[in-house]
């Protein structure tokens, strides 16, 4: 999967560290837009905020990555 793909099925479903570790990107805590409320990530299975989208310098970390393969994405349980 691309990292374009990946990153749009992590949105909204995984907090930002979980996310750091599968894109293998070093997202800071100003760098995400987070859900206003905090819920149990799968991932990790720690109470956080998700993230539904990187932000100023996140979004030009990612572009620049942008056609990298992500191979350890998690099985989020939907069919896309
Ligand atoms: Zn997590």
């Amino acid at each position: 999967m691309r990292l374009e793909e990946a990153k749009q099925e992590l949105y909204g479903n995984y907090c930002r560290s979980c996310i750091n570790d599968i894109l293998g990107v070093h997202l800071k805590p100003n760098e995400c837009y987070y859900q206003y409320y905090s819920q149990i990530c799968p991932g990790c299975g720690e109470r956080h905020h998700l993230v539904t989208e990187a932000a100023g310098m996140g979004k030009v970390k990612l572009f620049i990555m942008s056609g990298k393969r992500i191979n350890n994405m998690p099985e989020l349980g939907t069919s896309h």
